[in-house]
């Protein structure tokens, strides 16, 4: 894994430089009712979806990013590995994010912008886990269809990225080129590989196949390398064998999205806590011990699918332990 940010970070630039504002209204409202919940650390369910589409965006130099979100879904305690149900629970009261059935994961997508390419990354579960199927309307919010959509990177293929390429069987971005790294496109059109997996992964396996079919743009991506001038993919392997991170650098400023290398509630406190749809456990922790270090001492501004929307923040190292610092990205000047 290479320095995070080549300039921003080394150089201490203060975080009010990252520039933000809220686009829309959609954002005030959503999320308050339930922390009205009657038992303590504990929200109530929503009596019905979110009907706001929420959106943010902030500027990296020449780059506008806005965050979207697809939806969420909430995540059974039993589903993080190398800690107890109980122990995810208490954890989730303890920080006032534990929901009936689980932890929360909202499902975040970027989009990149530099004025001529519209660059997304990662297109959502498009209704195939929980609450999802929002980044259609989110996108029209900002007055775009999917066919103005340049490129997608995918960041590894479970279902939860890479779901919305495919619509009714269709290709959902039909001018999108496509950037998938190989490693991870071999995987998961691999027959055998896919015959030894868990039911709960099947979905993923049946939809890569899908992608590959339906993306004839498709560019397998070996290695670290730059996809657009200012945009590049960072080798974030272990989640998946081919997962990747997109940094967006631009002006001395610089965002990482990461993708799943951070998931609401376990972490960056811990690193031997994963999530259920981890095949290779071990390679998973250890990219996290060496990104959550590194991503604190260089204060990298992150972009995270799963923490709560906008998904944006920092690893911090706090007397030794690594929390996760919301990034005060909104009415910056
Ligand atoms: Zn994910």
């Amino acid at each position: 894994m290479p320095q995070l940010s080549r300039r921003a970070f080394a150089s201490g630039l203060p975080l009010g430089l990252i520039g933000g504002s809220l686009v829309g209204s959609g954002l005030i409202g959503s999320g308050l009712a339930p922390a009205l919940s009657a038992t303590p650390g504990v929200a109530a369910a929503p009596a019905a979806p979110v009907s706001v589409t929420p959106l943010a965006q902030i500027r990296i130099g020449r780059f506008t990013v806005t965050a979207l979100t697809d939806g969420y879904a909430d995540m059974p305690y039993s589903y993080f590995p190398g800690r107890t149900p109980a122990e995810v629970e208490q954890a989730a009261v303890a920080q006032f994010t534990a929901r009936p059935s689980g932890v929360r994961f909202l499902f975040n997508q970027y989009l990149v912008e530099d004025g001529e390419r519209r660059i997304l990354i990662d297109a959502g579960p498009a209704g195939s886990i929980g609450q999802t199927g929002a980044l259609p309307q989110a996108l029209a919010a900002i007055g775009l269809q999917r066919d103005q959509i340049d490129a997608v990177v995918v960041t590894h293929m479970h279902q939860d990225h890479m779901g919305g390429l495919i619509i009714g069987g269709q290709n959902n971005y039909p001018n999108a080129e496509l950037y998938i790294d190989r490693r991870d496109v071999i995987y998961w059109t691999d027959p055998a590989k896919r015959s030894g997996a868990p039911d709960y992964l099947q979905t993923s396996f049946r939809m890569a196949g899908e992608v590959v079919r339906l993306y004839p743009k498709l560019q397998a991506i070996d290695g670290e390398r730059e996809i657009a001038r200012g945009i590049s993919i960072v080798d974030l392997t272990g989640h998946t064998p081919g997962h990747i991170g997109v940094r967006i650098e631009d002006g001395g400023l610089s965002l990482i999205m990461v993708s799943d290398m951070i998931f609401p509630v376990v972490h960056p406190g811990a690193t031997d806590v994963g999530f259920l749809f981890e095949q290779d456990r071990a390679a998973a922790q250890a990219m996290r011990e060496r990104f959550f270090p590194r991503a604190a001492s260089e204060g990298a501004l992150i972009a995270a699918t799963h923490m709560p929307f906008p998904g944006l923040g920092r690893v911090v190292a706090d007397r030794g332990q690594m929390c996760w610092q919301v990034a005060d990205w909104a009415l910056q000047t």
